[in-house]
């Protein structure tokens, strides 16, 4: 069996024709041989029956790369009906022959071809025109993991995508705790920090060519199959909404919190700038997994930490205890319950109960962070009447849709396992859920026949 290739695989492979991505893409197809790994993609754009303009992206071998560019060089300029009858066969043959093996394994650019002119006709017989340049297919509201990954596999799968972060792109973890190691995040376990795992995600987004806006989405309107968002600057319309908007902290309701959390008082909740916080001699007061993470972020930047909890215990894994207790100057007090914040004009101290001894003391502070819960961001969805569960959450179904067709939520706003892994990977779910949904079929990239 011969594994030469003909010149004509060599230049094709060096010098590929037509690579790349058409923005206004009138329908794309997709194929992929499982067994050798080889991926096509093939997008057309299609004037008056002809096809005027093909581009190709392949993840794969020498042949899969020359075969996808000659089928390009072949299908623009021809009808769609003349295009369809372009074969496997008559790329190989106008490539000077392709090894065996390869006829199987790479030759899948007549299918991905084909793929992308069934998409075309579907399109057309269903009425589906391709967006307009201020609609999208899909709008994710919220720049955290949950909508970023959203984003990155929305347009990945080829749905023209935007994504909104009126805040701080990478949402409530990169703002407080920018530098903190990714412990529980598998495959990434101590290797990235919140920050680069944040550059990695926009990156990505960026990559495959999600429209990024640094604005607040600030009202929302469905009409018919459309949603419209309105930011300050400019309206925006969407065929699918992904809330991606997060969570915000909850009110403590502890004596002193009204008046210092206001103005730069002393009293600061997670969603804070930390630098706020520099020198400072801070308590954090709160629960569990957020409280501590809270604490071991401030080490470094506050002058001195007091954690407390009025559990008996952090209930965290042993490992992110053991880190946070190695910062100079931390103390750690359970049982412990924080009664006041007093001061004249700013946070001076902080009245606390002990409750095994029913013993009360004051300690001097300069601030606290309260880390004692949070609250879905849901309000702008309230309005359109989206279904949330007795903890606030928006209900979903397994695939994030929401009780609003063509809503979906994903991430802390709607579930409450507050995990960067659970957050992406919803949004990845929703994101070959609004391809099934918008393009029709199977949804991408599952072997099932549903
Ligand atoms: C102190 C702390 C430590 C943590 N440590 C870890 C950890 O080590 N590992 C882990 O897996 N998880 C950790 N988490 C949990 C993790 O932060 C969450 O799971 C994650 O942030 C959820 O992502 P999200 O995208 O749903 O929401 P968010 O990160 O809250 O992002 C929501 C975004 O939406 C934006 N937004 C809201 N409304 C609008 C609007 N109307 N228009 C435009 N933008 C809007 C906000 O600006 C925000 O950027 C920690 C959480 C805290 C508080």
């Amino acid at each position: 069996m011969s594994f030469e290739y003909s010149e004509k695989v060599k230049d094709h492979f060096r010098n590929p024709r037509n690579v790349g991505t058409i923005k206004d893409a009138d329908a794309t197809g997709r194929v992929g041989n499982p067994v050798c790994g080889d991926m096509m993609e093939i997008q057309i754009k299609v004037e008056d029956n002809i096809i005027k303009d093909i581009k190709f992206k392949t993840f794969g071998c020498a042949s899969a790369i020359a075969t996808s560019s000659m089928v390009t060089e072949l299908a623009k300029g021809k009808t769609l009906e003349e295009a369809l009858e372009i074969t496997r066969q008559d790329v190989a043959d106008e490539l000077e022959g392709l090894p065996p093996i390869k006829m199987h394994c790479s030759n899948l650019a007549a299918d991905a071809l084909h793929a992308a002119i069934n998409d075309y006709m579907e399109k057309q017989e269903k009425g589906i025109t391709p967006p307009g340049e201020d609609e999208y297919e899909v709008a994710v509201i919220g720049g955290g993991a949950a909508g970023l990954a959203a984003a990155t596999i929305s347009s990945y799968v080829g749905l023209k995508t935007v994504i909104f972060d009126g805040g701080q792109w990478g949402g409530l973890l990169n703002k407080f705790c920018p530098d903190k190691l990714i412990e529980n995040y598998p495959g990434l376990t101590d290797k990235m920090t919140t920050r680069e795992l944040t550059r990695s995600l926009l990156d990505d987004a960026r990559e495959q060519e999600a429209k990024l806006v640094n604005e607040y989405v600030n009202d929302i309107e469905i009409d018919g199959e459309f949603k419209t968002l309105t930011t300050d600057s400019r309206t925006y319309k969407a065929r699918m909404l992904v809330l991606a908007s997060g969570s915000s902290p909850a009110k403590s309701g502890i004596p002193g919190e009204e008046k210092f959390a206001v103005d730069d008082g002393g009293i600061y909740y997670l969603t804070a700038d930390p630098s706020r916080l520099t020198g400072k001699r801070v308590l954090v007061y709160g629960h569990g997994y957020n409280a501590v993470s809270a604490a071991g972020c401030l080490g470094g930047i506050a002058g001195s930490i007091t954690v407390v909890t009025d559990e008996a215990s952090f209930m965290v894994p042993e490992r992110e205890m053991d880190r946070v207790k190695c910062i100079e100057g931390l103390k750690i007090l359970t049982s412990t319950t924080l009664l006041e914040i007093q001061g004249a004009a700013k946070v001076e101290k902080a009245v606390l109960e002990d409750q095994t001894e029913g013993e009360r003391v004051e300690i001097m502070v300069d601030a606290v962070v309260l880390a004692t819960g949070m609250v879905p961001n849901v309000g702008l969805m309230e309005k359109l009447g989206v279904e949330v569960d007795e903890s606030g959450f928006v209900k979903t179904d397994k695939y994030q849709r929401t009780s609003l067709d063509g809503v979906y939520a994903i991430g802390n706003v709607a579930s409450e396992i507050d995990l960067l892994v659970v957050a992406e990977a919803q949004g990845t779910i929703v994101a070959h859920d609004a391809y099934r949904k918008l393009r029709g079929g199977r949804r991408i990239f599952s072997g099932w026949s549903i």
